[in-house]
């Protein structure tokens, strides 16, 4: 069956040194059913959907049964858990091993939610269904932003209860992703391992990530520092565009890939505020929206300093690269951000009044809470009158100057407006929403609510009629433009 499901492992990280993980086998459960399965992400792994579908494939995805070529393990790391450090670890997942798709990418399958493992320490190492589907919808909306992300291949119920406050029925998601190496993963080699294992985990994620970086320069820790940096400045822009919130930016749900990783407490923004904070466990708001860039910028000074023994030989010049390095990422994302506003904005080229132009568009978003999404969408729709604004005299006064800066550019109104439809999401992955769908899968095992909105996150940028319903509000909610102009 190997050779019809089309599983190809290679286990490239039970080559490296034993320190960094555990092995371990899924730990079996009592009668494992597909919830959902993602055949288009089946299909690009070189995966059989039917075989899957069928009892060995389930088996493999429930973890009964260890696909041939897999040597399963759970990775140790460590991480800054809302700014304190601890020993963590896969406490609840086990990495099946790396698949080989047709095109040659390597690429991990791990199940979440497989049992208790070395890292587990009081957890049942097992996870909600609910949770689970939440991860699956969430991350392949991102996938449909076009946002760097883990992806989910399948949602299998274990048959198994979960106690958290109630019982929960039990699942199991196959999380996919570019690697599961994380800051976290660089903190816990450099605290507890020795330098060679740290320069080894260097050479190894530099190898598999940024193959095209690895000769451009002598200092392989530098050259990796450098290109995680852009990477993640490049990241967190994207979803500061879209207004992504992730939740839980621990350093150990920071990927070295640069791809969004850990989806717990994460959701989109409504009404635009900086301050926006979505999870009950963040109570400072160490995590709300107008962090993310700082907090990312702090979690990757994090693996500057676990790569201080192997920056070089003198600490404190190590120290001194690190902050160095450290200090350039503000820019970075600034100017990702920047460009992405442009092209939300419609605007070619580049002109000094273009800051103003998306920070004044912001502030008047904040100051009359307008949706974010659909203030953009608006504006890419051409209906003003939808963004929630028009009751505020600024905002006439700022449509002029966006519209005296779009006629200054050679670029056509089509082209601008195309740039538009190609930057604002139509439709997001929006709270209401998606509780709609997991309640629909949960509560009833209905997954038709669920395929639906998967479908339209599919291709956020459509604009297509079916996705209209998408993009209302929810109903009782304050929708600004009722609220302030009174009509
Ligand atoms: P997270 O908040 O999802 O990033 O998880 C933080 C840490 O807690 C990681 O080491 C997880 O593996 C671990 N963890 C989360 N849930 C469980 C669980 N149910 N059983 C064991 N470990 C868990
Ligand atoms: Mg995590
Ligand atoms: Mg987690």
């Amino acid at each position: 069956l190997g050779i019809e499901t089309g599983w190809k492992f290679d286990n490239s990280y039970a080559r490296l040194p034993e320190k960094l993980y555990s092995k371990q086998s899924p730990v079996p459960v009592s009668s494992p059913e597909l919830a959902v399965l993602n055949e288009k992400l089946a299909a690009l792994l070189g995966l059989n959907a039917d075989a899957l579908r069928s009892e060995e494939g389930v088996a493999a995805l429930g973890g009964n049964r260890v696909p041939e070529g897999a040597e399963p393990l759970a990775q140790a790391y460590a991480g800054h858990q809302f700014g304190h450090f601890t020993m963590l670890g896969d406490g609840r997942a086990i990495l099946l091993g790396e698949q080989i798709t047709s095109s040659g990418e390597r690429l991990d399958v791990q199940l979440k939610g497989a049992g208790r493992t070395a890292f587990s320490r009081g957890g049942d190492g097992r996870a909600a269904l609910g949770p689970m589907l939440r991860e699956y919808i969430i991350s392949e909306g991102m996938h449909g932003l076009g946002i760097p992300t883990t992806r989910s291949l399948a949602v299998v119920t274990t048959g198994e209860p979960v106690y958290r406050e109630t019982e929960l029925p039990g699942a199991i998601l196959t999380r996919i992703a570019a690697s599961h190496i994380r800051v976290g993963t660089f903190q816990y080699t450099s605290a507890w391992g020795t330098s060679d294992e740290l320069r080894t985990l260097v050479d190894y994620a530099l190898q598999r990530h940024y193959p095209d970086a690895v000769h451009t320069g002598d200092n392989a820790s530098l050259t990796l520092l450098r290109e995680v940096m852009k990477r993640q400045a490049a990241l967190i822009a994207k979803w500061q565009l879209v207004g992504f919130i992730h939740g839980v930016m621990n350093t150990d749900n920071m990927a070295i890939s640069g791809e969004t990783i850990d989806y717990g407490p994460c959701a989109f923004m409504d009404t635009y505020d900086l301050e926006t904070v979505f999870s009950s466990i963040d109570r400072q708001g160490r995590y709300a929206y107008g962090n993310q860039p700082y907090i990312a910028a702090w979690n990757l000074a994090r693996l500057a300093e676990a790569l201080v023994p192997v920056l070089h030989d003198d600490e404190e010049q190590a120290v001194k690269m690190a902050e160095d390095e450290i200090r350039q990422f503000t820019g970075m994302f600034y100017s990702h951000w920047l460009a992405g506003m442009r092209a939300k904005l419609g605007l070619f080229g580049e002109e000094p009044e273009d800051e103003s132009l998306a920070k004044d568009l912001l502030e008047l978003m904040q100051k009359n809470k307008a949706d974010f999404t659909n203030t953009f969408r608006a504006l890419t729709l051409g209906r003003p009158e939808d963004t929630g604004l028009t009751c505020d005299a600024e905002f006439a006064q700022w449509q002029e100057r966006w519209q005296a800066r779009r006629s200054r550019q050679q670029e056509s109104g089509e082209a601008s407006l195309r740039l538009m439809k190609a930057s604002n999401p139509a439709v997001i992955p929006r709270n209401n929403r998606v509780e709609e769908a997991l309640e629909a899968a949960v509560e009833r095992e209905d997954y038709s609510v669920m395929e639906k909105l998967l479908s339209a996150l599919a291709n956020p940028y459509a604009y297509s009629p079916e996705q209209e319903e998408y993009a209302k509000l929810p109903e009782g909610s304050a929708q600004p433009y009722r609220t302030f102009c009174g009509t």
